[in-house]
């Protein structure tokens, strides 16, 4: 089963996503968290991301579509996909990749959200390299500051949750994401809308439902 879930950054798609993969037993694949390993790693594709990640522009889509297709592969095709596809050329590639194994995506999740509450919500994000967990400062707090509950590791703030990228990746997204929700819709997919201003547990809850009914028909 593949699921892919849009919505522009801080939509709250790897927190939505740590809790479908738990109940559907499917494999988290956030590209950001695999880019970001790279990176850790100092690998070849780590270092020519770099620029495009600190500068909060895509990373070329075809050092994207073989790290994914890789990673898909991987993860046998049960997965849910967390901030891939980012263009019309990598969704219609997916399609593709997906289509010479047999399969397809089974549902397309949108998480929709005003720019004005995403600001918050990445200025505010804190994040543990270590096990990749997420809270926010205000409203997901850890219980000791600076601190991961379930780990033990350092929180910190990633370098694009800064004002200034952040205000570049939400461009980014107008100017060459979005579309990718008018593309499954120009291909006939049911588009699963959910309303991610909703606190975190009514989110989950929006998206099960959904993809529950999905399942019922
Ligand atoms: P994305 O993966 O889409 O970039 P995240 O899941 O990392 O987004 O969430 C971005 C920030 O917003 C994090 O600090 C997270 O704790 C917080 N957050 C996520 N969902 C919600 C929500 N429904 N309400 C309030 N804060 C949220
Ligand atoms: P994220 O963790 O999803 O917010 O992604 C962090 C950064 O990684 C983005 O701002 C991009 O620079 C890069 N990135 C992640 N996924 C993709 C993708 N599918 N296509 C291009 N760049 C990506």
């Amino acid at each position: 089963m593949v699921i892919v879930l849009l919505g522009p950054p801080g939509a709250g798609k790897g927190t939505q996503c740590k809790r479908i993969v738990e109940k559907y037993k499917l494999v988290h694949l956030s590209s950001g968290d695999i880019l970001r390993g790279h990176r850790a790693n100092g690998t070849e594709l780590g270092k020519k991301a770099a620029e495009f990640m600190d500068a909060g522009k895509l990373v070329p889509d075809q050092l994207i579509i073989e790290m994914m297709a890789g990673a898909i592969e991987s993860a046998g095709g049960n997965c849910v996909l967390d901030g891939f596809p980012r263009t019309v050329v990598q969704a219609a590639e997916l399609d593709k990749e997906l289509s010479r194994k047999g399969q397809k995506i089974d549902a397309v999740v949108n998480l929709v959200i005003d720019d004005g509450v995403i600001e918050n919500r990445l200025t505010g994000r804190r994040s543990c390299p270590a096990c990749g967990a997420v809270y926010h400062i205000d409203t997901l707090k850890s219980k000791v500051e600076g601190v991961c509950d379930k780990c033990g590791g350092k929180l910190v703030q990633r370098t694009d949750d800064k004002p200034e990228v952040v205000k570049q990746r939400l461009a980014t997204y107008h100017q060459q994401t979005a579309a990718v929700v008018g593309y499954y819709a120009d291909n006939g997919r049911k588009i699963l809308d959910i309303d991610a201003e909703k606190s975190v547990d009514e989110v989950t809850s929006l998206v099960i439902d959904k993809l529950d009914s999905l399942a019922a028909v």
